[in-house]
């Protein structure tokens, strides 16, 4: 049958004072799906994420998780709504152990099951976070190797690894992530994309911003071509990758 839709914008514009960082964009994810926002810097793709956890404030527009009107939910509320990002390079616990970071993850699903939780979690909560991390480092065997190591000392890649996975503890069914590529080898810049498809099969949403858009629409579904703020395209990751007028206008393709 026809896929859900995890996520709708509808319209949404944001503004820095007299910025206009994003000029009606409407764009959607499918439940399953993996989709790209692509552009080069300061297009606003950030920004978008950004709108979605609730980080600014949109000027205009609709934003729908799951046919549920995300204007109603504070920020604080929407990752228990199963709404995850994985931010841009560093953003994890340096001094605390890959383990660690791993557990810290989990803490919106203990608060979606309640107050008592936090104070003495219950044997089935305990289980599911090792299952979950036992998911987590299947999907990146690198950090099961590095549970006990503090997450400062780990590589740019393992340190991406880990703050993919650690999103992932929060069991998200919508995972956005910023530039998980960045500032890493293209080696293992794509063993990190390449790691995104197996998550979906279980009908996890992904939204990939990326400035790498050929290694990003080669592993996604659909892309959509941010420009100053605008959409300027959208179309099925083939037919993007395909098109030269976009390459070269946009994202600097040769
Ligand atoms: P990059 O790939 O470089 O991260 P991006 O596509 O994610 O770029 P954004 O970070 O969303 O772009 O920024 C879009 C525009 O808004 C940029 O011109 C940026 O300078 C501006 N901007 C972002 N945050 C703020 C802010 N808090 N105050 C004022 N301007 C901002």
């Amino acid at each position: 049958g026809q896929a859900r839709t995890a996520l709708v914008l509808e319209n949404l514009s944001v503004r820095y004072g007299a910025l206009e960082a994003l000029v009606d964009v409407s764009l959607h994810v499918r439940e399953g799906e993996i989709v790209s926002l692509i552009g080069a810097n300061g297009a606003g793709k950030s920004t978008l994420l950004k709108a979605i956890v609730g980080q600014v404030r949109p000027l205009a527009g609709r934003l729908v998780f799951e046919q549920r009107d995300l204007s109603r939910v504070a920020p604080e509320l929407r990752a228990g709504l199963g709404i995850a990002l994985a931010p841009e390079g560093r953003s994890l616990f340096p001094s605390l152990s890959v383990e660690e970071n791993l557990m810290m993850g989990f803490y919106p699903r203990m608060r979606r099951a309640g107050v008592l939780q936090l104070l003495a979690p219950r044997r089935e909560t305990a289980e599911a976070m090792r299952g979950t991390m036992e998911e987590v480092t299947t999907l990146f065997p690198r950090l099961a190797e590095r549970l006990h190591q503090p997450a400062g000392t780990l590589s740019g890649g393992e340190g991406q690894m880990l703050a993919i996975g650690r999103a992932l503890m929060s069991g998200p069914r919508l995972l956005m992530l910023d530039e998980p590529s960045f500032g890493l080898a293209p080696q293992v810049a794509r063993e990190i994309l390449e790691s995104l498809p197996r998550l979906t099969e279980r009908g996890l949403s992904i939204l990939l911003i990326e400035q790498n858009a050929r290694a990003a629409l080669q592993v996604s579904d659909r892309g959509y071509v941010l420009v100053n703020g605008r959409l300027a395209a959208e179309d099925s990751s083939a037919n993007l990758l395909r098109r030269d007028d976009i390459g070269d206008a946009y994202l600097g393709w040769n």
